[in-house]
């Protein structure tokens, strides 16, 4: 909820700054514009008294009108070019630095546009209005046409040439906003990360709570009935429940030690005690481990341990917990009868455990996230299957840490395949 309203705070105010930088950039825009035609209107003025007062370029400028209406009566070729050249300097000095940002055309017509006396490339006569400033000469022009010409002057690129004007406002606005959006993306996502993460700790707890729970209870309750029967007299029944209560007090020590385990792996100063091992002792030990529990759902377990080197360097305490972690998962997520092979082989300098199950299977996409911390596949066959989501996190930090690789071969409904490779000790 807090979180909600730290990101609408953020997401509010970074639209409320676009819309200020927009209505910044707008009256940027209209001033640059105001500037424009203040400096534009200032040219045409100068164009104007060029072509009114006697000098060179109006004695061009009536021989190009005149020759307009009779072609023979000037026929120098070069002439509307040279008028051309003499106006554009004219434009030149008087824009200043700004003429080689300003794209323009201009051009010399009649009153109505509709005839050109004179153009440079690129002159629109269908221009847009509000692009066109232009200028009548009246006087002698005007007597050398019989008409009313005008001078008009088209600017090509206007909006890019004033917001080029503003780019030491746009760029590095547009810039901080772009930052900030991507500050916002990082905070949703982090948040939504964390929202993931305290789910699923309170899931885990939870389900900590309630594995812990029952056997605390059992042991509650056995230890009063255990104390009954002492006060009877009753030895072999006392013996029967302090049996049962070693049993429940197991299995709360599995769960603390499973939790430890992970808790000791995550502080930086965990440590691995490895050794040269021979890793089919190491099945051994683990497999009669769990033997109890293989009784309990009838399962069967063949081993198949061809493997000509089985001398790995481990550590033997982790690596054994590794592979009960295993068992005891092939065991727990079963379908009718459990049936548990163990295999191993040598394969390019690897020594190769594989562990595969008759079990539920893990569905295609989640069989990365089985990995990760607490993650337990949730929807399907489980039977209510009890667990921390812990057991494999544990298994793939472990192999990592030996430098070795977990591999998965899952197929929902059919069973899974966990192999573990790790280096040969030579
Ligand atoms: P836990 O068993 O405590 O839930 P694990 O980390 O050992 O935690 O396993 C994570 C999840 O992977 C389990 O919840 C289960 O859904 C799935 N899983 C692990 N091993 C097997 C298996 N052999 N067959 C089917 N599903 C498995």
């Amino acid at each position: 909820m807090k979180n909600g309203i730290i990101v609408g705070i953020v997401i509010v105010s970074l639209l409320g700054l676009i819309f200020v930088q927009y209505h910044f950039l707008r009256a940027g825009l209209l001033l640059e514009r105001a500037r424009m035609d203040q400096r534009v209107n200032v040219v045409l003025n100068e164009v104007y008294l060029k072509l009114v007062q006697p000098n060179p370029v109006r004695e061009m400028t009536l021989r190009v009108l005149v020759k307009d209406k009779s072609p023979l009566a000037s026929p120098e070729y070069l002439l509307p070019e040279q008028l051309k050249d003499s106006l554009n300097t004219l434009i030149r000095d008087g824009l200043g630095p700004d003429s080689s940002r300003l794209s323009y055309a201009f051009a010399l017509t009649t009153e109505r546009n509709d005839h050109l006396f004179l153009a440079t490339e690129g002159y629109d006569t269908l221009a847009d209005h509000s692009l066109i400033y232009q200028r009548g000469i009246g006087g002698l022009a005007g007597q050398a046409c019989d008409c009313r010409p005008f001078f008009r002057f088209q600017v090509k690129n206007t909006v890019n040439y004033l917001l080029g004007r503003l780019a030491y406002l746009t760029i590095p606005s547009l810039v901080f906003i772009l930052l900030l959006a991507a500050c916002l993306v990082l905070l949703i996502v982090y948040l939504n990360r964390q929202r993931r993460l305290d789910l699923v700790k309170n899931d885990f707890i939870n389900n900590l709570t309630h594995e812990l729970k029952t056997p605390v209870f059992s042991i509650g309750m056995l230890s009063r009935m255990m104390k009954n029967a002492i006060e009877k007299g009753q030895k072999e029944k006392a013996l029967e429940y302090g049996q049962l209560i070693e049993k429940e007090n197991e299995v709360i020590k599995g769960h603390v030690e499973r939790v430890l385990e992970l808790a000791s792996l995550d502080s930086p100063n965990y440590h691995m005690e490895r050794r040269p091992v021979s890793f089919h002792d190491l099945i051994r030990e683990a497999v009669s481990g769990i033997q109890a529990q293989l009784l309990t759902h009838q399962g069967l377990l063949s081993m198949r341990l061809e493997a000509a080197s089985d001398l790995v360097n481990v550590d033997p305490v982790h690596m054994k917990n590794v592979l009960q972690n295993l068992l005891d998962n092939a065991i727990k997520y079963h379908k009718g009868t459990p049936e548990i092979e163990l295999s191993t082989r040598n394969e390019n300098g690897h020594f190769i455990f594989s562990i595969s199950d008759n079990g539920i299977g893990i569905p295609g996409d989640q069989q990365d996230k089985i990995f990760e911390k607490f993650y337990r596949v949730t929807e399907g066959d489980l039977h209510n299957v009890k667990g921390f989501g812990l057991g494999l996190n544990y298994v793939r930090q472990i192999v990592r840490a030996h430098r070795g690789q977990i591999r998965l071969f899952s197929k929902l409904g059919e069973g899974s395949r966990f192999e573990i490779a790790l280096i040969v000790d030579k």
